[in-house]
């Protein structure tokens, strides 16, 4: 056991001697005399080696971030020497005694500033290093913190947290699904999912009435914008709840994290306000709405409610099944609205029809969505028999789902936070990456571990697939 000191409880111990483990942060050699900064995960000290200290030797082979454990003495600065408003500004550490832990060789770049100057494949590359810097690591920690908040939250609130599987089944509705081939089953696939929906509804079925989760995606979309082919979601679902409730309880817990977490920033209305998807459309040119009063204004949030989302629409050229006039909006186990559920299940005028769907959103970003289900097994089918499945289909694919509302579905609902995306503006950064430990690139590579990669044919044949090389 070693008794080291974090660097930030330094100021405690003055006049202590006192034993500190991390980095070298910076070193300056003045001949006479050694300054050296050390850095651990909670902060920054100043430490000096003195004319004749026996730790003169060590400190001259000393290079930026080796790793050192010191022994030293906690003095007070001189007021001339005191910097305010700094994590000890007011004290120094005398080096008497350095051990070198290990050596390092030069950093690929400085980490020192903002690693955000650094072209990014390198960060990447070489995330381990990146994420020493100061900012990497403060977002860390408040993706920690955040996420430990809600977890307290909602286990307040009578929810559980449940995980769901990642190997599921392929449904060739999950067309960007990524696929893990058995071994056991060759010629098989597992699937990653692109959301926990089906387990989550399941867990209504199985009565747990309220459930949340920090849910790992995977969705294999053509990589355009900010994504990341895997990203976190908050996911949730209740039981017996309407709309309202579900709205309701998310808008507090968001309020709650901003004024819990940055004190600074501003909400720009409470309760949020609300538009319909027609009027997002209409005055705005999307369904994300950049509400605004101040756009200059990084502290400022405003939160937004979008409703009234037609259910279906019609089946544009990327429609990946090819069946059917109609398609899903958002989500096919969504229920539509009270007023429209009778012309729903009559399977008349589908293109007004519209759904209990909310997304949230936030400073022109959406950071979240959800809905009331159909919880009955005749209301489900019906969505699938507007979208022109058939019965060999429907059985197929959904079967398993239709068997389930088949005995005592409650009524339920829910909503999926894109918890990374939410992350980022809050911490003011110009993306996800930023907030993801380990990112990909916006091309979906991982440039550290070197994947996707190509697997040797032992591999191949073992698992019983053959593989069509892109002519790219
Ligand atoms: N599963 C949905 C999604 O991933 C969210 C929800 O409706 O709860 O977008």
């Amino acid at each position: 056991m070693t008794k080291r000191i974090y660097i930030n409880k330094l100021s405690e111990k003055k006049q202590e001697t006192v034993i500190i483990n991390g980095w070298v942060n910076v070193r300056r050699d003045q001949g006479k005399m050694i300054f050296l900064d050390f850095r651990d995960r909670s902060g920054i000290v100043q430490g000096v080696i003195l004319p004749n200290s026996s730790a003169m030797e060590v400190g001259k082979t000393l290079r930026e971030e080796f790793v050192v454990e010191v022994t030293g003495k906690v003095n007070e600065r001189p007021e001339k020497n005191k910097k305010v408003g700094i994590l000890n500004g007011d004290i120094e550490l005398e080096i008497l005694h350095i051990s070198v832990l290990n050596e390092s060789a030069t950093l690929p770049f400085p980490i020192s500033g903002d690693t955000r100057e650094v072209n990014e494949s390198i960060r990447l590359k070489y995330r381990y290093l990146d994420l020493r810097s100061a900012r990497m690591k403060k977002n860390v920690e408040n993706r920690f913190k955040i996420q430990n908040f809600i977890r307290n939250y909602l286990e307040k609130d009578g929810f559980l947290e449940i995980e769901t599987p990642l190997l599921s089944a392929p449904t060739p509705e999950g067309s960007r699904s990524y696929v893990v081939p058995s071994r056991i089953y060759k010629g098989s696939f597992y699937s990653l999912p692109q959301s926990p929906q089906q387990y989550k509804q399941l867990l209504m079925v199985g009565g747990f009435e309220k459930y949340f989760q920090f849910a790992r995606c995977m969705r294999d979309e053509d990589t355009r914008g900010d994504r990341q082919p895997e990203f976190t979601q908050l996911d949730m679902e209740m039981s017996f709840v309407y709309e309202e409730d579900i709205m309701q309880l998310n808008e507090k817990m968001l309020i709650d994290i901003v004024k819990t977490y940055y004190p600074e920033k501003k909400i720009q209305q409470i309760p949020f306000p609300r538009m319909s998807y027609k009027d997002a459309m209409k005055n705005y040119g999307n369904d994300r709405p950049d509400i605004r009063e101040d756009k200059t204004d990084a502290n400022l949030l405003a939160f937004l409610w979008v409703v009234d989302f037609p259910m279906f629409e019609k089946t544009g050229e990327d429609n990946v099944d090819g069946t059917g006039e109609w398609t899903f909006t958002h989500n096919p186990f969504s229920k539509p609205r009270e007023d429209d559920f009778e012309k729903f299940m009559r399977k008349e005028g589908i293109g007004e029809i519209l759904t209990t769907q909310y997304d949230i959103t936030l400073n022109g970003l959406e950071i979240g969505g959800g809905s009331i289900r159909n919880h009955k097994p005749s209301a489900l089918r019906n969505t699938f028999e507007i979208m022109g499945y058939n019965t060999e289909r429907i059985e197929n694919n959904f079967g398993h789902m239709l068997k389930a509302l088949e005995f005592g579905a409650p009524p339920h609902g829910g909503i999926a936070w894109g918890f990374d995306r939410l992350m980022m503006i809050l911490e003011q950064e110009p993306n996800i990456r930023e907030i993801i430990t380990f990112a990909k690139t916006g091309d979906g590579r991982d440039l550290m571990m070197n994947a996707p990669a190509e697997i040797p044919e032992k591999q191949r044949t073992e698992l019983g697939i053959s593989v069509i090389k892109s002519s790219l």
